[in-house]
């Protein structure tokens, strides 16, 4: 997998802006769906109250997860499902591994699944000889070119037409120069069709697990999952604790939430339903923690297990939109990536939550009501709290903290700070100052507010 974990959010984003034209695109595309996401969600006057019903009943699911998981489990149990449970990655890809293994299959395809890839379970898989196939277009094509998603729904929404036609011409033998979209399609196409006639082994994400019935939906546009599923002697799903819902009925509210979200579309191409294996069939779920109890125990950050996924806060994000996926080095990006990768491992994610305007955006279209801003802004004092704030920030806010604390040493500041303008300039605005590097300074003012309100105030 290429490395993009050597620098923090803004060293990748200044590799990421670098190229212009990338990043006009980028920011446009993005908006685009937004846009999509706008009107669709206009078409059903009930939004704003079926956004609340899905933020309720996520309310209800955290509130008693413990309860919803057992009886989800049982369902499944009843239902002739295998039903492991995971600690963490490494319990997650040893139980997938033992499964293949036991069966002799070396080879599996998978549909889009973050899960597996927080997880890193191709990696794990290959390194013990089994090959794995992503199944999803987009996640296919970053598979091509060994990089990580950068985007939750279009892994590869980062990427050229022409680049991709370049990753096929090297590795799936297709002309030079070809990247009409159409064509790579249907090359893809021919090779994904071979692969699922082929793999004894399938697994998918789950989307949404209805403890009632112990059935799981996954949702796709490309049918991906269900080739894979249908054609598979094994068929593994492999799902985060948190994508239960209590009852089968409430599947109609997050299905409408998710595809207008999303991509702006009135309902995802594929809601594919598992319930049991057909006959001749094995079917594995596995139930996996990760990092999602902890978060559950954080009272400011757990309702962020609300998530499902359907990255409309990316799309939005004035941050996400100019630095691109990959700039947050974590498998979830953007600003609920921004939330979740700090309780997974606090200093090496210190900067995802500054990776933000806090403009509220994202909170604004979330379809579940998560309070995301707000979460980024909670985290930031978490971060300096437990000394994990950068030095450079933590003593710059130690001075701010201290000269904001006196009417006296903020005006003296003030006046320095306008001396320092007029006179000797560079002193404040030269290359060490990030804030200069992208923006044109203004002149200082002649006077503060305070001098200027107490000679105008009659
Ligand atoms: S936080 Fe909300 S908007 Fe962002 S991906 Fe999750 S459900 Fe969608």
């Amino acid at each position: 997998m290429k490395q993009t974990e050597t620098k923090d959010h803004s060293g990748l984003a200044e590799d990421f802006i670098k190229d212009e034209e990338r990043v006009n695109w980028h920011d446009g595309a993005l908006w685009y769906i937004r846009e999509k996401r706008d009107i669709a969600s206009k078409q059903i006057p009930e939004w704003e109250a079926l956004r609340e019903a899905a933020s309720q009943i996520k309310n209800n699911v955290i509130s008693n997860l413990h309860d919803y998981l057992l009886q989800f489990e049982a369902n499944l149990i009843k239902n002739g499902v295998k039903v492991h449970w995971a600690n963490n990655a490494d319990e997650h890809n040893a139980i997938v591994y033992s499964i293949l293994k036991a069966k002799g299959i070396t080879e599996m395809v998978k549909s889009k699944s973050m899960l597996t890839e927080e997880c890193h379970l191709n990696e794990y898989l290959e390194e013990r000889g089994i090959g794995v196939i992503n199944s999803d277009l987009g996640e296919y094509i970053q598979q091509l070119d060994n990089e990580p998603p950068s985007h939750i729904v279009l892994p590869c929404i980062h990427k050229r037409k022409e680049e991709i036609g370049e990753l096929f011409h090297e590795h799936l033998g297709t002309e030079k120069g070809l990247s009409d979209p159409t064509l790579l399609t249907r090359v893809a196409r021919k090779h994904l069709r071979n692969v699922f006639l082929t793999r004894r082994g399938a697994l998918t994400g789950v989307n949404f697990a209805v403890a009632e019935t112990g059935e799981y939906v996954v949702c796709t546009n490309e049918g991906n999952a269900d080739m894979g599923a249908h054609l598979s002697e094994v068929q593994i799903a492999s799902m985060g604790l948190e994508k239960i819902i209590p009852q089968k009925k409430h599947l109609s509210v997050f299905l409408r939430l998710l595809a207008r979200s999303a991509t702006g579309q009135p309902i995802t191409i594929y809601s594919s339903h598992y319930k049991k294996p057909r006959e001749g069939q094995e079917m594995h779920l596995i139930l996996v923690d990760a990092g999602r109890t902890r978060q559950l125990g954080r009272t400011d950050f757990r309702n962020s297990l609300k998530c499902i996924k359907c990255g409309g806060c990316m799309n939005t994000c004035p941050v996400y939109r100019k630095s691109g996926g990959l700039s947050y080095h974590n498998t979830i990006s953007g600003p609920i990536g921004a939330i979740l990768a700090p309780n997974l491992d606090m200093k090496k994610h210190a900067d995802l939550p500054y990776a933000s305007t806090l403009c509220g955006s994202c909170s604004n279209v979330c379809p579940v009501k998560i309070n995301i801003h707000e979460q980024l802004y909670k985290w930031r004092q978490v971060i300096v709290k437990e000394g994990y704030a950068a030095n450079t920030k933590a003593l710059g806010m130690k001075a701010m903290a201290w000269t904001l604390a006196s009417p006296e040493k903020f005006s003296t500041a003030g006046k320095a700070g306008r001396w320092f303008l007029h006179n000797i300039p560079f002193v404040v605005n030269n290359k060490f100052n990030p804030w200069y590097k992208q923006r044109e300074m203004p002149e200082g003012p002649k006077e503060s507010f305070a001098e200027w309100y107490a000679k105008n105030e009659k």
